[in-house]
């Protein structure tokens, strides 16, 4: 599904220098390659402050815990994503309410969110989907109007751009109040192990989250807030900062991979991703929808026997995972994201796919479903 070797040998002698540094250095939490690279990413988003943290889980947790909420506080968030969304919002004693997608872009769908806002409800977590943004003209206009705080799960979707009706573009993640963001290897901007951020223009949440992610400490020994030990590796920073300039070509590269698939897979037994009209697409994922009539098993197992990977993401929404049957909702509760989670197939998606192995993978696809 991703060529992580094939991208850091051709930028292996910057890569291995930026990490010898670190190792002669010693510094290995909080040095200085931390900031730069935190200062450079608040260039690349434009946004005042990016926080560094351990992973995007906790980037999620940490957005959650600067908001000053209480037990049973309701977080609006999609049922159609990974299960770090929904984990944090349990984890903090808060209830996720889970909605329901839009068919085509497979991300939140504002009328489903306006349908679950309560007297209850306190954040909204729009997550961005494979690498478009969700509709935040929409959200933010909810949020607005019912004075709810919103983290964006940007984690899939860096660098995509997210045009308003104000006229601006901003970067996915730079429009709620904060943004949290992964660096887990085979994100679209990779590390060498886990790392995540936060960021926000709010410079009191900035302030807060910069302490939370150091044990609710500004002064060793001294603690404001209950935090957690969620710092970013000097060693991944200097990495995550050799690959941040070549961020824009990773994305062009996805982006052109994504071209030639859309162009020609055509098959009736087969939809390509929808764009979104207001945001770029990044591809972190590609992703089919296929006919009810394919079998998808059948269909992966004679990819992979051809030396294709494909992945199913993903395979149950979370208000059926068994650890989240909190509200009552079975199945049949939010059908566009259960019927997606039963069409959906992501192929190949990376920076080095080359056009025999796009060729290839296509030829392959298509002579399946002919058969
Ligand atoms: C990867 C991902 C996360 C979690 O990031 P980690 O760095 O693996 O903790 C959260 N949400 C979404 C949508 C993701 O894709």
């Amino acid at each position: 599904m991703v060529d992580l070797k094939g991208q850091y040998e051709k930028i292996k002698p910057e890569i291995d220098q930026a990490m010898n540094e670190v190792i002669e250095s010693t510094a290995f939490i909080n040095g200085p390659a931390v900031k730069t690279f935190a200062a450079n990413l608040e260039n690349y988003l434009d946004v005042k402050h990016v926080i560094p943290c351990g992973n995007g889980t906790d980037a999620l947790q940490v957005a959650l815990m600067a908001l000053d909420l209480n037990p049973g506080d309701e977080v609006i968030t999609s049922t159609f994503t990974f299960i770090a969304t929904a984990e944090v919002i349990a984890l903090l004693d808060l209830k996720p309410v889970l909605v329901d997608v839009d068919p085509d872009t497979f991300n939140l769908d504002p009328e489903k969110v306006k349908e679950a806002v309560s007297e209850r409800t306190k954040v909204i977590i729009p997550v961005h989907l494979f690498g478009q943004c969700s509709d935040m003209d929409q959200i933010m206009n909810i949020a607005r109007k019912h004075n709810l705080s919103v983290v964006e799960d940007a984690c899939q979707a860096i660098g995509a751009d997210h045009q308003s009706e104000d006229g601006k573009t901003r970067k996915a993640g730079a429009i709620g109040d904060i943004g949290s963001m992964s660096f887990f290897p085979s994100k679209n901007l990779g590390a060498f192990g886990d790392a995540g951020a936060v960021f926000t223009n709010n410079d009191e949440l900035a302030k807060k989250m910069r302490g939370i992610v150091n044990h609710g400490s500004f002064k060793k020994y001294y603690h404001e807030y209950v935090g957690v030990n969620s710092r970013m590796d000097t060693l991944q920073a200097a990495i995550l900062d050799v690959k941040l300039k070549y961020l824009d070509n990773y994305i062009e590269a996805r982006q052109k991979a994504a071209k030639y698939y859309d162009e020609n897979l055509n098959h009736p037994k087969i939809l390509t991703p929808e764009r979104s009209e207001f945001s770029t697409h990044v591809f972190h994922q590609y992703t089919l929808k296929l006919a009810p009539s394919v079998d998808r098993e059948k269909m992966k197992q004679y990819l992979k026997d051809k030396g294709i990977p494909s992945m199913v993401y993903y395979p149950v929404p979370l208000h059926l995972q068994k650890a989240y049957l909190v509200d009552g909702k079975g199945k049949g509760s939010l059908p566009v994201a259960e019927q997606l989670s039963e069409q959906v197939l992501s192929l190949p998606m990376h920076t080095e796919l080359d056009q025999e192995q796009l060729e290839y993978i296509v030829k392959t696809i298509l002579n399946y479903l002919e058969s």
